[in-house]
């Protein structure tokens, strides 16, 4: 107060200070007691703690304060990237390309990754997977879902080519270089949706190299559904897939499938989408999946066990094919769900209060397979 008080009489505009304002500044400094002093330091001190205080709770620093716009893509601040294409690719989709300088491109960034991007108007992030990762020019695409009452997806649909959006990142999803090779002899991914876009981002970075290296394990399976062809992933995605499939013979195998079929005419044009099963992923077709991969030689459950698998309680009793006549359960086996939270729950149970994977039940709990085997992303 005494500080304002003092400036606002000698110095209330204009840069130059008159003797007779300088003669009533030198007054009111004489006559500043030892206590204003103290008074005004206590004062200056809550003032500044109070304001450190504010900005460190309101703006952390992943929060929208924390924009860096000449240091490199980092988890820790948000930095600009602008939208360099954005096109339709179904009814709710769309793949969108952002693109960040070059020299701030991070160096290296292991497969799982994802990259949060800012809604600007709500202030909220939500992670989307770059599906080549990170490309060394600073471009990132992205196969974006817009929900009917969802925000970030659909605030990201409306925005146009040369506006600019805040990300940071690159924040792991799935770290598996370490135990790719060595710990699994095969890996089965089961998708549905935009879901394919960490295996999408796995399976490019993992067979595609450049390194010319022959990739022999571990064999991985790709398990995709979409409600229907329409729906599918766009070519970008699926024509890779395919493409990596005819390359890798013996490395790696992709199975389609939708909810219908309808509308057909969409789907048989593209022979990237073909053989396309109908029907959702079932155990049934897990099972045959295992089979086909040598992996047990197993006819399908019995009429009790598929009774028992209906039963929402059956986990608690031991699976049928465990029995001593039954053959071994796969144990070198890794199988990674990613999807809509219903087909999470169908396929491999409903994941912990936590989000950690939690316990192993739906298709994958009833054949048998325990939570070290199986990850929920
Ligand atoms: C590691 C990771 C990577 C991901 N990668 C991708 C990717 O590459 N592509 C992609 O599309 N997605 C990806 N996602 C999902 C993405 O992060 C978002 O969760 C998704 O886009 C939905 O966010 P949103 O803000 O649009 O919707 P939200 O606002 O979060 O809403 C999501 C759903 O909840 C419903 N909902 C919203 N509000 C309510 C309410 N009040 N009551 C009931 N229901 C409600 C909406 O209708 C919608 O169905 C990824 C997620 C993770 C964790």
């Amino acid at each position: 107060m005494l500080l304002r008080q003092t400036c606002t009489r000698w110095a209330p505009n204009g840069s130059q200070v008159s003797n007779s304002r300088v003669r009533c500044l030198t007054g009111a400094v004489r006559r500043v007691s030892h206590q204003s002093i103290k008074q005004l330091t206590i004062g200056v001190s809550s003032a500044v703690f109070v304001f450190i205080s504010y900005s460190l709770f309101t703006n952390p620093p992943w929060s929208h304060a924390s924009i860096a716009a000449d240091q490199p893509l980092s988890y820790q601040h948000f930095i600009p990237a602008s939208i360099i294409e954005s096109k339709e690719s179904g009814p709710a989709t769309k793949l969108i390309t952002l693109s960040i300088p070059k020299a701030l491109a991070p160096e290296d960034c292991h497969p799982i990754y994802s990259v949060y991007i800012k809604d600007d108007d709500l202030q909220i992030e939500r992670p989307y997977t770059p599906l080549f990762g990170v490309e060394k020019n600073g471009e990132m695409v992205f196969w974006i879902k817009r929900y009917e009452g969802g925000e970030v997806g659909r605030w990201l649909h409306s925005k146009n080519v040369g506006d600019t959006v805040e990300i940071r990142g690159p924040v792991p999803t799935l770290s598996l270089a370490k135990e790719m090779e060595n710990d699994w002899d095969q890996i089965i991914m089961i998708s549905g949706g935009t879901g394919i876009t960490p295996f999408f981002q796995l399976l490019h970075l993992f067979l595609q190299d450049g390194s010319g290296k022959a990739v022999t394990k571990p064999h991985i399976t790709l398990l995709h559904s979409s409600p229907n062809p329409e729906e599918l992933p766009p070519p970008i995605i699926l024509s890779t897939l395919r493409s990596l499939e005819q390359s890798h013979p013996g490395a790696f195998t992709l199975k389609v499938f939708v909810d219908s079929p309808h509308p057909s005419s969409f789907a048989y044009s593209d022979a990237s989408f073909k053989p396309l099963h109908i029907g959702r992923i079932t155990k049934r077709d897990i099972n045959a999946t295992l089979e086909e991969l040598g992996l047990w030689g197993r006819s399908l459950p019995s009429k009790s066990s598929l009774l028992s698998w209906l039963n929402p309680f059956s986990y608690l009793s031991r699976p049928s094919h465990t029995t001593s006549s039954s053959p071994q359960l796969p144990e070198k086996v890794l199988f990674l769900v990613c999807g809509p939270e219903p087909m999470i729950n169908a396929i491999a149970g409903p994941r912990a209060r936590d989000l950690t994977s939690g316990p192993v039940r739906g298709a994958l709990g009833a054949l048998g397979f325990t939570a070290g085997q199986v990850r929920k992303l």
